[in-house]
């Protein structure tokens, strides 16, 4: 594919077949003869395939990423930092392709794409060569040296919401530390890592340092996380999932860091801005057709203002036309796959069936759109926090509006899912804003609409996950603690 200026690259110049993985620093062969179709999620098509890797891929990955582990150790922050800031630009010249890639692939409008999908994986290179630049790798403690190491060998396993950006928030800071990598892509969306792997190929990364198994979960996947060269695994994705990796990992006691699923809510209180807290609550939401981990999919909202909240909502939920990734007006994608939408529609029914009042969209396709995986933008009201829509992820453009008549018990509402990876607050005083927040248990927390931070330490509180990614937090995962007596 191209790169094509500002714009999307053409359908023409869009069909990427890759048949070669990056381990030990060279494109190789796959070991096997399976191949993995890459579907776009607006027309159904095929759009490229990727190998279908094994375990035997992955043992020569983990290898090469167990050899290249001393000489990359022992490099200094400084050249460490030097080559992020070379995959930084590299990412950065190739956005229009990796912007057309991952709209392609997963469906997220092209502007959006361009912005979030491409432009924070480029933050993260920059961010985590700053950080390891600033981070102090040794302390004393009374007659003690303590070092910061790196753990060695991470596997790395992600997911196709916001693929290259999990990717990076992965890599550029295990690299930082010194570690050295094998990636586990989604298969519904790997095409993007490849070319991140093109960059890393640039700019000379030593051989092994960074390598690359396309595959399945349960074969590429498992077989990263009970390799025994492979010192820790970094997983993002279903909490399903994460069990299984963590499950796993356990017989040779890897490290594990896991960011997992959410079921976040947003706490509108009494004395709330509405014009500010509702349009930016269903924002939140529907941000990538709702396939966000810590999407604020319950709006907490006090009864005697239900009414009120409802008619902005449904007003705000209706302007997100589902439509075509690549036409400007479009703020809403398809979603990622068939298995995808169906799961979505299948909770929309549910809450119909559960007694939940449906407010705007429902389980039948958007008009006009008979192919790609689309799903309307749904509203649900007086939705019960026991009902399988206020408990269980849905990942789709679907909202539960939640009446309580407390403060306590808004609060007990919140924290009464399994999951705790994020919450938003609304109040007409900052500071009683803020005292709510504190009580949520959740990993990250918007104080009446506070913006994302890509420093901030991300991940999850309960069964949203083990372990914080970006910024310095997002470094220390990758490091091991060594305490020198004296
Ligand atoms: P998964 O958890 O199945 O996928 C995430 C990654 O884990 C993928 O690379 C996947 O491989 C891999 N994987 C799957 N099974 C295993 C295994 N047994 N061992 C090792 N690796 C494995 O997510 P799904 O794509 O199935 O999405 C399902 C649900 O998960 C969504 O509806 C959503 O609720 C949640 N989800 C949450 C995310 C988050 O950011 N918190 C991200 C994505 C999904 P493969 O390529 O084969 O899929």
């Amino acid at each position: 594919m191209s790169n094509s200026g500002e714009g999307p690259a053409t359908e023409e110049d869009a069909m990427e077949s890759r048949d070669k993985l990056y381990i030990g620093g060279s494109w190789v062969a796959p070991q096997g003869t399976g191949v993995i179709e890459v579907i776009n999620s607006a027309t159904e098509e095929v759009i490229g395939t990727v190998p279908e890797g094994t375990p035997e891929d992955v043992d020569a990955a983990a290898r090469a990423a167990a050899a290249a582990f001393p000489a990359w150790s022992a490099t200094s922050v400084d050249e460490r930092s030097k080559f992020l800031l070379r995959v930084q630009e590299g990412l950065t010249a190739r956005t229009p392709e990796l912007a057309t890639l991952i709209s392609q692939e997963l469906g997220m409008p092209f502007t959006l794409s361009n912005l979030i999908q491409v432009g924070l994986p480029v933050m993260n290179f920059y961010n985590a060569a700053q950080v390891v630049t600033a981070f102090p790798f040794e302390e004393e403690i009374g007659n003690s040296l303590i070092v910061r190491e790196p753990v060695g060998v991470v596997g790395c396993i992600t997911p196709w919401n916001y693929p290259l950006h999990q990717i990076a928030l992965k890599v550029a800071f295990a690299l930082a530390a010194g570690c050295t990598v094998v990636v586990k892509p989604s298969e519904v969306t790997p095409l993007n890592a490849f070319v991140l792997a093109d960059i890393f190929d640039e700019v000379g990364l030593p051989a092994g340092v960074f390598n690359l198994v396309s595959g399945t979960g349960p074969v590429v996947g498992e077989a990263i996380a009970t390799h025994p060269q492979v010192d820790m695994i970094s997983f993002t994705g279903s909490t399903r999932a994460g069990k299984r990796v963590m499950e796993l990992a356990s017989q040779s006691v890897k490290r594990v860091a896991l960011e997992l699923g959410g079921k976040s809510a947003n706490v509108i209180l009494e004395d709330a801005d509405l014009q500010a807290a509702v349009p930016s609550g269903v924002s939140a939401c529907f941000l990538n057709s709702g396939q966000t981990c810590s999407a604020l999919t319950r709006m907490l909202v006090p009864r005697n203002r239900l009414a009120e909240v409802e008619q902005m909502v449904v007003e705000t939920a209706e302007t997100y036309t589902p439509g075509d990734p690549f036409d400007a007006a479009t703020r809403l994608g398809p979603l990622v796959s068939a298995i995808q939408r169906d799961r979505v529609r299948g909770y929309v029914r549910k809450g119909i069936e559960e007694g939940a009042r449906l407010l705007t969209g429902g389980e039948e396709a958007p008009d006009g759109l008979d192919k790609g995986y689309y799903v309307r933008p749904t509203v649900f009201s007086d939705v019960r926090p026991d009902m399988t829509i206020a408990q269980e992820e849905i990942f789709g453009p679907v909202l539960s509006i939640i009446p309580y008549d407390t403060e306590e018990e808004a609060i007990d509402i919140a924290n009464g899912t399994l999951y705790g990876l994020a919450g938003g607050v609304w109040a007409g005083d900052k500071a009683h804003a803020e005292a709510v927040a504190r009580r949520l248990r959740a990993g990250q927390v918007e104080v009446n609409g506070g913006g994302f931070n890509p420093l901030a330490p991300f991940g999850g509180y309960k069964q949203s996950g083990i372990g914080r990614e970006a910024g310095q937090f997002g470094l220390e995962e990758f490091l091991e603690v060594k305490a020198l007596q004296r």
